[in-house]
């Protein structure tokens, strides 16, 4: 554990890997915020970033990159297809619109954003032409629970080499989180602060003090024990660089056991399968 850095990569299912922190930048809508973002967090060692259709803010994501003084190939990019654009057509024609916006050839992860029932396998099919065609070269989902994957399964040439989900202490996910390690899934944590609600937790506290370290940087150390992936996100360039400074110390067995502990099964967001029903667009109301 002590030798990964925040340039520390993990090895994917389809033979690309990923680096095992990035920056999240869902809710930065203003382009000169987001821009000024992304430079602080490429400063700060952060290689991946994490954008959706459905942020509204791919544009400022592809002018922040095209400024930096980076090789393509050392960053890796995610973006999602939203609800409204599933199906084959949708995945396809609202894809090249995100290239553009982006100002790039491919992006590095392509997830379904959210299951839905509607264009379940015809997005899946988009998918699994677009990483063919080379414009996208892994392809993921997002808040696919264990029916979602399995039933996925039944159908797709190549399965989802990540799966985004909710996860943080108050919904520890352990379970979904096995699966995925059995399936060869590469979980990535969204929302892995708790969207900063949760820092005040007397467990979370102690914990910190003891290692004089912030909530944030225990929460984030005790993704990195448990073998998973997160994107953190933050506008402060202070806090972008707190959030990568999580190499230099480790939880003791018994504090690991502490933070699982802390799960309520909690979550922030829609429940996936009132999406996958309903089609519930996010934010879900
Ligand atoms: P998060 O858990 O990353 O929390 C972010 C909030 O925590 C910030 O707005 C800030 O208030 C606070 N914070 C961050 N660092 C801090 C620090 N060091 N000290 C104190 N406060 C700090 O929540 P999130 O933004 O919802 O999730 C992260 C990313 O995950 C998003 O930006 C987005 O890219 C992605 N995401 C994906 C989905 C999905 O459905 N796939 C849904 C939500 C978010």
């Amino acid at each position: 554990m002590t030798d990964l850095n925040i340039n520390s990569r993990i090895q994917l299912a389809d033979g690309n890997s990923m680096p095992i922190e990035g920056l999240g930048v869902y809710k930065m809508t203003d382009e000169q915020q987001l821009v000024d973002s992304v430079h602080a967090a490429y400063n700060a060692g952060y290689r991946l970033f994490d954008t959706a259709q459905m942020y509204k803010n791919e544009a400022a994501v592809g002018k922040a990159i095209k400024q930096l003084d980076a090789k393509r190939e050392d960053l890796f990019v995610t973006t999602k297809i939203a609800e409204e654009n599933q199906g084959y057509d949708g995945v396809m024609s609202s894809f090249e619109e995100s290239l553009k916006k982006l100002q790039m050839d491919y992006v590095d992860l392509l997830l379904v954003h959210w299951p839905i029932h509607q264009h379940f396998f015809e997005t899946w099919r988009a998918f699994e032409k677009l990483k063919e065609q080379g414009l996208v070269k892994s392809i993921g989902a997002s808040n696919y629970g264990m029916i979602h994957l399995e039933y996925l399964k039944t159908k797709a040439n190549e399965m989802p080499v990540v799966d985004q989900i909710e996860t943080h202490p108050y919904l520890s996910q352990e379970s979904m989180i096995n699966f995925n390690k059995e399936n060869n899934i590469v979980t990535q944590a969204w929302a892995p602060l708790g969207r900063g609600r949760i820092f005040d937790d007397e467990t979370l506290k102690k914990v910190a003090d003891a290692h004089q370290k912030s909530p944030a940087q225990v929460i984030l150390r005790w993704h990195l024990q448990r073998g998973i992936t997160f994107i953190p996100k933050s506008v402060h360039e202070t806090r972008i660089v707190e959030n990568a400074n999580i190499f230099d110390f480790e939880l003791t067995a018994a504090e690991m056991e502490q933070l699982d502990g802390m799960n309520k099964n909690v979550r922030i967001s829609q429940e996936p399968e009132m999406v996958y029903e309903i089609g519930h667009q996010y934010p879900h109301g």
